[in-house]
């Protein structure tokens, strides 16, 4: 059988093998790398049953990486999928309020992010290898919070690759703050920027098109590559554990191997969700995907009416990771959506540019009917947590909250009880604040005060790496201008 390979969802000529794809993040003319088809499992469910995680990512993921060896796989979960977890599970499945919870905040920021970014770097530094790439990469990213500290984390001690991280000096939470300037690595790098998100943003991106920057890169023997949700090397590890829920709600006999079940899954840039599309592709018996939006509702529209129009307000919400009006691993879904029709796809991003909205039509919309689309409001959202709490003792934070609060909308309005998955994507400590206010308890000044009275209040331990950062020593103090930042990564990387 022909070895699986990488395609483009916007055409083009690209061609790549899983490691080519990994390095590049993004194909050249723009598109995003998507598997040629999407691989069958060889081995049956019965078997992955006795398994454990680790075994289960094993069979999973090397039918996307045929271009890594047995050993290197292996050596890449290895790497990944131990002591960095606070559990031996990583991802626990917790029973709870009718539904079931995959817990995916156990790694070391608290967030679903870590699912795939204690891998990456891992995959990477071998794809590196496989290219025969001399050159040292280094990884440039923006960050609002979250998938800054998770790549930190992820690459801080990989050999052979760097990692710098700008964010907005008053645009992150005291708490995302703390855990990235107290980030432990000799390669590791953060600096505060006087701009907003999008100056670190646009920054950023402006050096990943630096000819001249990227010249001297070159000439200093570094390369410059993305930890961005859009590498497809992010979405891979992702589809393991909608596997690992589904077989940890068989070994505890609360469903029979083969039965359908729903996952209802927290969205933002689409990936997490999208992994879950690729693992029902692949055999695992899902039967409908529930897309959950915040007040940001755009997919919960595209959903019912396959319209995705982005024309709309921004919103600020208690679920921040989902704040987002232009998701886009949705281009990937599109693909498929389409039957692998690069230039419909190519047209339909166009579409989005010049207007703002495009609209699925035909067969192509009736090809979405594996997803439901819904969005909770603030006000559900603080319900959900309260009503979760109330029901079974169990915190949840509130982008899982909007997860749960979708889930019961659909099973109103549809009248299905097929067995639910709610994928609950971030610690309620990292998020106390909004918790402690959902539940109506007062809310402390000081952001470890607030995390100690969630702990008492629920009798759940604050998570050593939040509770921790409060005495770890500030290692990074850089700041810099906004219209500067070229030149602090010329003095990091070579003057
Ligand atoms: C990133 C993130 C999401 C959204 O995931 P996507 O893959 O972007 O859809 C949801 N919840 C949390 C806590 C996140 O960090």
């Amino acid at each position: 059988m022909q070895q699986l390979y990488y395609r483009s969802t916007r055409g083009g000529n690209a061609q790549a093998t899983a490691a080519e794809a990994i390095i590049a993040g993004i194909a050249p003319d723009g598109g995003l790398y998507v598997p040629a088809w999407l691989p069958s499992l060889q081995i049956s469910l019965e078997e992955l049953l006795k398994l454990d995680y680790q075994g289960r990512a094993f069979h999973i993921m090397k039918l996307f990486l045929p271009d890594f060896s047995e050993e290197e796989l292996l050596d890449c979960i290895d790497r990944a999928y131990g002591e960095k977890f606070s559990v031996p599970g990583i991802a626990p499945l917790t029973k709870g309020a009718g539904v079931f919870f995959l817990e995916l905040f156990h790694g070391p920021t608290q967030a679903f992010k870590d699912m795939a970014l204690t891998i990456l770097p891992h995959l990477l530094k071998i794809a590196a290898q496989k290219q025969d790439l001399q050159q040292e990469i280094v990884i440039l990213t923006a960050t609002s919070g979250d998938t800054g500290k998770a790549a930190l984390e992820g690459f801080s001690g990989v050999q052979g690759t760097k990692i710098i991280v700008f964010f907005p000096e008053s645009g992150v939470s005291p708490i995302q703050k703390r855990q990235m300037v107290t980030q432990t690595g000799d390669n590791t790098h953060v600096i505060g920027i006087d701009g907003n998100f999008d100056d670190a943003q646009r920054g950023v991106k402006g050096m990943f098109t630096d000819i001249d920057l990227l010249a001297q890169m070159a000439r200093h023997n570094f390369l410059f590559s993305s930890a961005n949700s859009i590498n497809i090397g992010r979405l891979i590890p992702q589809t393991v554990y909608y596997f690992h829920a589904y077989l940890q709600a068989c070994a505890a006999g609360d469903i029979r191997l083969g039965d359908l079940v729903n996952f209802a899954v927290p969205t933002g840039n689409f990936g997490n969700i999208l992994a879950g599309y690729y693992a029902k592709k692949m055999g695992l018996p899902i039967k409908t995907l529930l897309c959950a939006a915040n007040e940001n509702n755009v997919l919960a529209d595209f959903f019912t009416g396959w319209i995705y129009d982005k024309r709309r307000e921004f919103v600020s919400t208690m679920s921040p990771s989902m704040d987002i009006l232009v998701s886009s691993n949705l281009e990937r879904l599109l693909y498929n959506a389409y039957g692998e029709n690069a230039a419909k796809v190519k047209g339909l991003m166009r579409e989005l540019g010049a207007k703002g909205w495009y609209q699925v039509t035909g067969e192509a919309a009736a090809n979405l009917g594996d997803f439901y689309g819904g969005y909770a409001s603030e006000a559900d959202t603080a319900a959900a947590i309260k009503e979760v709490f109330a029901k079974a003792g169990y915190l949840i934070d509130p982008h899982t909250a909007v997860a749960y609060a979708v889930h019961k909308k659909y099973r109103q309005v549809q009248q299905d009880e097929t067995p639910t998955i709610v994928v609950s994507t971030a610690s309620p400590f990292k998020f106390a604040r909004d918790v402690m206010a959902s539940l109506d308890l007062p809310v402390a000044e000081d952001d470890f005060d607030v995390m100690q009275a969630l702990s008492s209040y629920s009798g759940i331990r604050v998570p050593a790496a939040l509770g921790n950062l409060k005495s770890l020593p500030v290692r990074h103090r850089a700041l810099c201008p906004k219209d500067r930042m070229r030149q602090e990564v010329e003095k990091i990387l070579w003057k």
